[in-house]
């Protein structure tokens, strides 16, 4: 295991960029268990894709709360759900397979709510 701490230039987007990672190996986890693909299939590709836009134009961005606090402000509520079953599934198997984003997810779930207004 590898761990890479990112230098502390270029803040901007660090955030944002350790999050998509996170939510792409979380992605890859469930389908790989529970649709038994190599790659990403096509729904959970799409699935992700909306999550990334969604991180994209997050409005917090550096300041951002873990998920679960920022879903319902910004996600569909299809997409709100489906997003929930994936992270239900795969949340409890990222401590083992990727422990670097699952103690940073953990970390950042304990900041202050950010708040827009
Ligand atoms: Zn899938």
């Amino acid at each position: 295991m590898t761990l890479v701490f990112p230098s502390m230039h270029n803040m901007a987007g660090r955030r944002i960029n350790r999050e998509k990672k996170t939510i792409a190996a979380m992605f890859s986890i469930y389908c790989r268990g529970k649709h038994e693909e190599q790659e990403l299939c096509d729904d959970c590709r799409e699935l992700l894709a909306y999550s990334e836009e969604r991180l994209d134009k997050c409005p917090f961005q550096d300041k951002k709360n873990s998920c679960t606090k920022c879903l319902i402000h910004c996600y569909s509520q299809p997409m709100r759900d489906r997003v929930r079953e994936v992270m239900r599934y795969s949340g409890p198997k990222m401590m083992a397979k990727h422990p670097y984003l699952a103690i940073m997810h953990l970390i950042d779930g304990k900041r202050e709510p950010a708040c827009k207004k």
